[in-house]
């Protein structure tokens, strides 16, 4: 039998304010444990929370972006639930009335990907987000990690307070891979929005998985599993591939999947039962007494929606149309919005300076093939990170300076590969770097022509082997010449009197 998987996911965003949602400790990661605390966030009986203006607008700026509706009116909740990391005994959290809900976010699955039956490949899908509602987040329990043998743990609280959304997902993800791809567009947004850095290592972007599997065809939903603790994209693809063949393999057995939640064990790579649905937590929800239903005017919104930024999206499409690029090359210049910045600046630099890159279609695919080729790959070396352009020693006009050599012919491909990368590491001028060492491009037909002629008489034998038929000699004396002139002969001229020399 064909089974198809069905998958909603509920991601955890850290959001980016300064101080906490209900106390005005802050936020700051990496501090000495316990010294971001105050008897709000300790749980101290007799404080009240206040609810932090920035983290509701950081929270809207999110709905708005994945087209959720904000609601005029929400209400925080208590979940209450025993555990060290969690002071109160209940977190604030929403429940029945989240401040946004039903939106979604396109994604384009990958042309390669596997398919789990269902013809997606390659196609634009669009999952569904049932609620975006906010909360706070729990301490962090340190096993063992310091007093070596301790044979008990620590509670750190200066995350106790900080501010999350909870963004949840209908049950529209049909595989791994679009899991993955719906993850990422999430991040992206956020990190766009600067509302939270992303950073799935550190938690502050983290998933759980609800997997279930049915077979292809059928409507109603099989029960579910829930999976955690999976800290990269690629553990993420792993547990849910791992899971769904589990419960197939469960199901063909003539078994039954239990509704359960699963840990991911990356180590082993596999799935293991942390608690049945008859020890699943009984949260009993009510409102919090001490907040105020949170009341959202139409106003505020409007304001908020005038400071979004362009979103990635969007982005990809506009320099997909405005700079002739492929999709592809659109998907990698826009992964950090300032490496965008940059492209688009490079660019405007080149084009400034009248140039259209020759032979190679537009300007904006040749400075598009010079920033996936050579910039990433310095950067990629030299560990630098691409949301800080300014920390390249390459600056747009350099960079521009350098193609427009190219395109008149001053310097040739390979030179102006060695000098990129002059360029980025010392930051010096590229017309003063192919002047100094001497790399201007030899289009001069004198010097090339005696440069020929020499290699010419040096290799009688190739040229005989060369006039009675063997034409893949050809290229031994292109070889030879540019050995000659340190590379710095202009290919085609070259091409066209070496050809003509060998013809006499
Ligand atoms: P619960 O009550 O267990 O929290 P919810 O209905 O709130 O379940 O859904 C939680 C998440 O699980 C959502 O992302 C939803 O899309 C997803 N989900 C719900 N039912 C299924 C199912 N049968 N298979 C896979 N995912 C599901
Ligand atoms: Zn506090
Ligand atoms: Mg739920």
């Amino acid at each position: 039998m064909q089974y198809e998987a069905v998958i909603g996911l509920e991601v955890h965003a850290q959001l980016l304010t300064n101080s906490k949602v209900f106390c005005r400790c802050s936020t700051k990661f990496g501090a000495e444990a316990n010294t971001q605390v105050c008897p709000v966030c300790l749980g101290m009986p007799g404080t009240l929370p206040v609810l932090n203006r920035v983290a509701v607008e950081y929270a809207i700026k999110m709905a708005l972006a994945t087209h959720c509706k904000v609601n005029d009116k929400s209400i925080f909740a208590r979940k209450n639930y025993f555990y060290p990391d969690l002071p109160k005994g209940y977190q604030i959290s929403q429940y029945d009335q989240p401040l946004t809900q039903k939106g979604y976010v396109d994604i384009e699955v990958n042309p390669h990907t596997k398919d789990f039956g269902v013809g997606v490949n390659g196609a634009k899908r669009r999952i569904g987000i049932t609620r975006i509602h906010m909360e706070e987040d729990a301490g962090k329990l340190l096993h063992g990690e310091s007093y070596e043998d301790a044979d008990f743990s620590f509670v750190d609280l200066n995350r106790a307070g900080v501010p999350l959304i909870e963004i949840v997902s209908e049950p529209d993800i049909r595989n791994s891979e679009e899991a993955v791809e719906y993850l990422k567009a999430l991040r992206d947004i956020l990190v766009y929005l600067e509302i939270c850095d992303g950073n799935m290592e550190e938690g502050s972007f983290r998933c759980d998985a609800n997997v279930s599997i049915r077979p292809v065809g059928r409507k109603e939903f099989g029960t579910k599993t829930e999976l955690k603790n999976m800290n990269s994209f690629r553990f993420v693809q792993k547990a849910i591939d791992y899971e769904v063949n589990r419960q197939i393999e469960v199901i063909e057995d003539g078994g039954k999947v239990i509704q359960e939640t699963l840990l991911f064990d990356s180590d082993k790579g596999i799935t293991v039962s942390m608690r049945s649905k008859e020890e699943a937590h009984d949260y009993r929800y009510f409102p919090e007494p001490d907040l105020l239903p949170l009341h959202i005017d139409e106003a505020w919104i409007e304001e908020i929606k005038n400071t979004l930024p362009e979103l990635p999206a969007k982005k990809r499409q506009r320099f997909i149309k405005e700079y002739g690029i492929p999709s592809y090359d659109a998907g990698v210049l826009t992964a950090s919005k300032e490496l965008a910045n940059y492209y688009e600046e490079c660019v405007q630099k080149y084009e400034g300076q009248g140039a259209r890159g020759k032979g190679q279609g537009t300007a904006g695919k040749n400075v598009s093939n010079w920033v996936m080729g050579e910039l990433l790959r310095l950067i990629k070396e030299d560990g630098k990170d691409i949301t800080q352009p300014s920390t390249f020693s390459i600056q747009p006009s350099a960079f521009a300076k350098l193609l427009k050599m190219v395109d008149a012919g001053s310097i040739n491909l390979k030179t102006a590969k060695e000098v990129f990368e002059d360029v980025y590491k010392t930051g010096k001028d590229p017309e003063a770097i192919v002047k100094g060492k001497g790399l201007v491009q030899i289009s001069n037909e004198g010097a090339l022509i005696k440069a020929i002629d020499e290699v010419i008489a040096a290799n009688p034998k190739e040229v005989a082997e060369y006039k009675g038929g063997k034409e893949k000699l050809f290229s031994f004396f292109i070889g030879q010449t540019m050995k000659a002139t340190k590379g710095q002969a202009n290919p085609q001229v070259l091409n066209k009197l070496v050809k003509e020399r060998l013809a006499k």
